[in-house]
């Protein structure tokens, strides 16, 4: 019987495990952290047997594949050893992909991931297709394989981590938002190793495939003179018409193939540019799926956007509050500042995964009257972002953020918590910081 170590038991893990069970592989999962315990009893129900705080270097060795999850660094020495002694390290995606014969439309890129993800999902489901959703969003797909879902269409959220481990995995219609600084410690401070990985999302597409992408990014174009497209060659820009499939001219949104498609840029749900980047990457992808114009139109403009992701909260005394939690990087943070029409008070600051802050420096000149940092440690902002002219707050709770915001901002301002920053340095994570925001906010 054939051996599958799995490392790290969390939903992708502990889905995966299931579906090897099921394929007739012995199964091990070994988790240096604590395994919750929802995830014990998946495990304990199908009689796996697991470790956790420990990786039983000889036992895992002895695996002919390991499944790694993406949140594993190759640097981590388990995996070092296991890369010397040749055997071969995959993800729960390309493993469950083996046993998965649906068409796949996977979406990688630093940013919007989530929000394309879902937004073609919504668009899929309300046109009343048979669709999965998987991959760094919701359930696993090993487990949706397992337990014999059969849906025609999955839409799959990639990360580069995820990709990093994909090998013969296939994306029937692969889309490729953006290519900007993002998780560097993982790649040496290489860009191009990231870029790299971001790219793995062509391999081994064919010729009745499709290939959407940003055309408008410098570090995709650049690697794309070097990859080559073999599928479809689907590209959409904001800057211009030619050659692209999706654009948006004089205030609308278009669309080119099968057949052209338009509708008011101010009928589409989602605002900012960003978000027309992302709609326009869900039109081009749902359109090559089958989705009927009325149905695209309908679906463009009812989606209700994602959770801490540009996400209004309310608006107190005249002052309207945003909850941009998500916005983890420089870039995100760009976008979101570069949307707001009203006097902005920025939330920035966390755990700085080697922020330049030089690129939101206009934008915070043009658009921000204060600049509120929350961190454990404000002093890099204070450097980068302390000469600005403006108001500044230095705070390190939630509560004294929003209580700094109040003092700040007068009716008609915007309070935008755009962070640029992981979360870890005071909260549990992304989802943790934006909800005590909100809950904050909703209590002012
Ligand atoms: P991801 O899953 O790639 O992290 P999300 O959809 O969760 O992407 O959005 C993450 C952050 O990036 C949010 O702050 C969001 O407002 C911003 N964002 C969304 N789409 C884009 C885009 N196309 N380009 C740049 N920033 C974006």
């Amino acid at each position: 019987m054939k051996k599958i170590a799995i490392l790290g038991a969390a939903e992708s893990g502990v889905g995966a495990a299931i579906l090897a069970l099921k394929k007739g592989f012995d199964v091990f999962v070994s988790d240096m952290g604590q395994i919750k315990e929802k995830y014990k009893n998946a495990l304990n129900e199908h009689n796996i047997e697991w470790e956790e705080g420990n990786h039983s270097t000889t036992r895992i060795l002895d695996a002919d594949e390991i499944i790694k999850s993406p949140g594993i660094p190759d640097n981590a020495p388990i995996i070092v050893q296991a890369i010397e002694k040749g055997i071969h390290i995959i993800n729960e995606i390309e493993f469950a992909g083996r046993y998965c014969d649906a068409k796949m439309i996977c979406i990688t890129g630093s940013n919007g991931k989530t929000t394309t993800t879902s937004l073609i999902y919504h668009i899929l489901k309300n046109a009343g297709y048979n669709v999965g959703l998987a991959g760094n969003i919701g359930r696993s797909l090993a487990l949706q394989v397992a337990e014999g879902c059969t849906y025609d269409h999955y839409v799959i959220e990639l990360s580069s981590f995820q990709l990093d481990n994909m090998y013969d995995f296939r994306a029937n219609i692969a889309v490729l938002l953006n290519i900007t600084p993002d998780h560097l410690d993982r790649y040496d401070n290489d860009m191009q190793k990231y870029a790299d990985s971001k790219m793995r999302i062509l391999q081994n597409q064919k010729e009745d495939d499709a290939f959407i992408y940003w055309a408008d990014d410098p570090i995709i174009k650049k690697e794309l003179e070097r990859f080559g497209i073999k599928a479809q060659n689907c590209p959409f820009s904001i800057l211009s018409k030619n050659g692209m499939i999706g654009y948006i001219e004089d205030g609308n949104y278009h669309l080119e193939t099968p057949t052209p498609f338009n509708m008011e840029q101010e009928s589409l749900s989602l605002h900012g540019k960003h978000n027309m980047y992302n709609s326009l990457a869900a039109g081009i992808a749902t359109r090559l799926a089958g989705v009927k114009d009325e149905d695209l139109k309908k679906s463009l403009g009812n989606f209700q956007g994602v959770e801490h992701r540009l996400e209004k909260v309310a608006s107190v005394c005249g002052v309207t509050y945003i909850n941009d939690s998500k916005a983890t990087n420089v870039d995100a943070c760009w976008y979101a500042l570069e949307s707001m029409t009203s006097p902005t008070i920025l939330i920035v600051g966390g755990k700085d995964k080697g922020n330049d802050y030089d690129s939101i420096k206009p934008l915070i000149k043009e658009k921000c009257k204060g600049l509120v940092f929350l961190g454990a440690d404000n002093s890099k902002l204070h450097g980068a972002l302390g000469d600005m002219g403006i108001e500044i707050a230095d705070t390190h709770s939630m509560n004294d953020c929003i209580k700094a915001c109040c003092q700040m901002a007068k009716p008609g301002y915007t309070v935008l918590l755009s962070p640029c920053c992981a979360s870890f340095d005071l909260f549990k994570n992304m989802e943790d910081r934006g909800e005590q925001f909100k809950e904050l906010v909703r209590n002012l």
